[in-house]
């Protein structure tokens, strides 16, 4: 047992069933444990260092900031929040946003946004979709649709009712008086990697449109890059606009930060953007100038660097390799992808194989291993972690070639 799995059996409350890896430094897209052994970070902190660890422009302005002001509260203005709200308008459409500190808190920001919205006709529902993941506050559990994350934490929130992802009869059906949005992730995460279909996002567009519904994308984990565009859902559909968006994970390379979008829609009498004024909503750490000096430094390095499209590329040529290695199907988009196992074979044994071999992947659900590479990952980075793939595939669990 090492000294610091120690320190975490006593000291630390055990939430996670954290893999037998002790990680000290990182670099582009390698980490190194304590012993000095280097593993290829297929995982990127599930989906979160974009630009890799330890990237010299993310670096630079978090010192630059640090030196200078991290921290100045929600009471006053700050430039980097203001650059950074901004940048993600421009990235997303007119509206305004909320800067948090993590995607948990920025999907508690849409549900608040959706209740008040709903508030003066007495609307409080939102549908949300089985299998969904959206953080572990209680009403983002509540949200989610799995149960296993809501095991032991009733009374929730009331309002969520869960439809089934790609059916949009289901969606139909669950709309009563009381909805006011939809909450989707465009693709699934958590979830085992599910893509939604075009006309399936479309047609929810459609129905909120028909019904008076907000449409909320949960973009913390495919959103700002992953799918090979900022806006995860314009790889699926990019003619469509949704009214809110949230996001977190990618979004500052590591540093903490969450945010939210609202479009400028007109509802009932004003803006949807405005719908939170003053005394609504808040935060004391969210929008510091830190995280989001960092954030403007990831979104800087994804544009100049052409780094969605090199997730369109990079993508395509790892969903191959993995494919022609193991033989099975490959979910996903862009740099977002979920190997689907055998039956037999589970997601978290065959994570540790893939580690023991020294890559770092995923488990999504039981059967599917996620790979979510920085992304600016090069070729013959995909090309080694393809050949630890099929390595596992031959050796470690034979049980996964049948
Ligand atoms: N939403 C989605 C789609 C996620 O994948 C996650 C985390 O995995 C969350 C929300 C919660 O984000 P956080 O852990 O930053 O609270």
């Amino acid at each position: 047992m090492s000294a610091l799995s120690e320190l975490y059996d006593s000291c630390v409350i055990p939430t996670y069933a954290r893999f037998d890896l002790d990680i000290e430094s990182g670099s582009g897209a390698r980490v190194r444990d304590v012993q000095g052994r280097e593993y290829l970070d297929f995982g990127a902190g599930i989906a979160v260092c974009s630009l890799g660890h330890a990237h010299p422009a993310v670096t630079e302005a978090v010192a630059r900031q640090a030196a200078t002001l991290v921290h100045c509260s929600n009471l006053y203005r700050s430039g980097p929040q203001a650059l950074l709200a901004r940048r993600l308008v421009e990235i997303t459409g007119p509206g305004k946003v909320f800067l948090c500190n993590s995607g948990a808190e920025a999907n508690e920001g849409l549900i608040k946004l959706a209740r008040k919205a709903g508030s003066a006709n007495g609307r409080f529902e939102i549908i949300t979709f089985e299998n969904s993941f959206h953080g572990r506050t209680l009403a983002a559990i509540a949200a989610t649709g799995q149960d296993k994350v809501k095991a032991g934490f009733s009374p929730l929130p009331e309002g969520f009712v869960h439809a089934r992802f790609n059916d949009l009869d289901s969606v139909a059906r669950a709309v009563s008086p009381r909805t006011v949005a939809i909450l989707v992730e465009p693709v699934q995460g958590e979830g085992g990697i599910h893509v939604a279909q075009p006309d399936f996002l479309r047609g929810l567009r459609a129905l909120c449109r028909e019904r008076d519904l907000l449409l909320m994308f949960d973009e913390v984990q495919c959103g700002l890059g992953r799918t090979g565009d900022l806006c995860g859902w314009r790889s699926i559909a990019a003619d469509m606009q949704p009214d809110a968006v949230s996001w977190a994970k990618g979004i500052a390379n590591g540093v903490p930060l969450g945010a939210f979008w609202a479009s400028s829609r007109q509802w009932q009498n004003e803006p949807l953007c405005d719908i939170l004024g003053p005394g609504t909503h808040g935060t004391t750490y969210g929008g510091n100038p830190l995280g989001c000096a960092a954030a403007l430094a990831v979104l800087s390095v994804i544009e100049k660097e052409g780094l969605c499209d090199a997730a369109r590329r990079m993508g395509q040529i790892l969903r191959e390799g993995l494919e022609r290695a193991t033989g099975r199907e490959v979910r996903g988009l862009g740099l977002m992808l979920g190997l689907v196992l055998p039956e037999g074979v589970v997601a978290r044994d065959a994570v540790v194989a893939l580690q023991r071999r020294g890559l770092l992947a995923i488990p999504a659900g039981n059967s599917v291993v996620r790979f979510l590479p920085p992304l600016n990952v090069t070729k013959a980075e995909i090309e080694e972690a393809i050949r630890l793939v099929q390595e596992v595939f031959d050796f470690d669990i034979p049980a996964a070639r049948g």
